[in-house]
């Protein structure tokens, strides 16, 4: 019976050497002090001890017991110390930067634009991006079946038509949101700009299906051309800087009459085309196009339900994504990148 005693004891330094952690520690005081552990297994077997040696025994067990205790105690305390010492502090030390997450360089976009027209008293508005039809292309000029609705590729949402309003789709532009608005003012001076998502079945490197445009849309009595070409050059000369001027082109859109392509000075080239008598590469005739504008078409007033008559109106819509890319002066040759999430190119803004 000694003998087992003696076993236990050098089973116990043996398996203690290979102890490294206060987990593996809790285990091996479990599997020797525990209810069943090894050190209660030989106390039971005291019933075949004779009776004038259990008193011996039951000494000897015990102190095989408390040795057991010691040791493990011992060891706890070697094991705590070592972990603080790798834990350890130079507080004299300087810092780690702490890595820090940003907006993403849209948002930025978006921020500065609304600042701008905010400063002009637009009000900013974020019309949706789930659309009826009837408000993407009919109440812009656009009828059914017109060629025009061509240039929209569209998604359209698996949802019962409206009766009145058409299919339901993701809205193509924020064109679509000029009569919402007419309707929701009841009554000009209208003062919007528009800053939402879009949505076009493209993808590839110079188009994504999901994309961000700003929409102006300014109604009121007596609302000209002069007043959509100041305010857009403001919009561009705070943007993009204090020396851009602007160009209008005529050009055909549905919902407006007359319509324009607006055009900027390249910062590259000055707005000359050359660059040390070479042609520009970024913009090869010293304008970049920034998007749509013009007047809006009495018909679109007509279905927001203002009179022609007595209200004019002007419009534009821009991509977030291409104004920030000419405002950074950024040839990026695959436009993707913007969302792909890769951190390297979006740290850099
Ligand atoms: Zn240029």
């Amino acid at each position: 019976m000694n003998s087992d005693i003696a076993h236990v004891k050098q089973n116990f330094e043996k398996d203690l050497k290979k102890i490294t952690s206060i987990e593996e520690l809790n285990l091996l005081n479990i599997a020797y002090l525990g209810r069943k552990g090894r050190v209660n297994e030989v106390l039971l077997s005291i019933k075949d001890v004779p009776k004038e040696k259990r008193k011996i025994f039951g000494e000897s067990v015990n102190t095989l017991k408390f040795f057991i205790q010691k040791s493990i105690d011992l060891k706890r305390g070697i094991i705590l110390q070592k972990k603080d010492r790798e834990h350890y502090i130079d507080p004299t030390l300087p810092g780690l930067p702490y890595p820090h997450g940003s907006l993403h360089i849209v948002t930025y976009a978006i921020e500065e634009i609304s600042q701008i027209f905010e400063r002009l008293g637009f009000i900013r508005m974020s019309y949706r991006e789930v659309e009826w039809e009837y408000f993407s292309f009919e109440s812009l000029n656009m009828p059914k079946d017109h060629p025009a609705r061509d240039d929209f590729e569209t998604f359209f949402i698996d949802f019962p038509p409206h009766k009145e309003y058409g299919k339901m789709v993701l809205t193509p532009h924020t064109s679509s949101g000029q009569v919402r608005e007419m309707i929701r003012s009841k009554k000009p001076p209208i003062k919007m700009i528009n800053i939402a998502k879009t949505y076009r079945p493209n993808w590839d490197a110079t188009h994504v299906p999901m994309f961000h445009q700003f929409e102006g849309l300014c109604i009121d009595s007596g609302i000209n051309i002069t007043n959509l070409k100041g305010t857009i050059e403001y919009f561009a000369r705070s943007f993009f800087g204090n020396n851009r001027e602007i160009r209008l082109r005529p050009f055909h859109f549905q919902f407006t009459e007359p319509s324009f392509e607006v055009d900027v000075t390249c910062d590259i080239c000055q707005g000359t085309g050359k660059v040390k008598n070479l042609k520009c590469k970024v913009c090869k005739s010293g304008w970049l196009e920034l998007g749509g504008a013009g007047m809006v078409h009495p018909n679109v007033l007509r279905e927001g339900r203002i009179d022609p008559k007595k209200y004019s109106g002007w419009a534009f819509g821009f991509g977030i994504e291409r104004v920030f890319m000419m405002k950074q002066g950024l040839n990026v040759d695959d436009i993707r990148i913007l969302y792909s999430g890769d951190i390297r190119f979006l740290e850099q803004f």
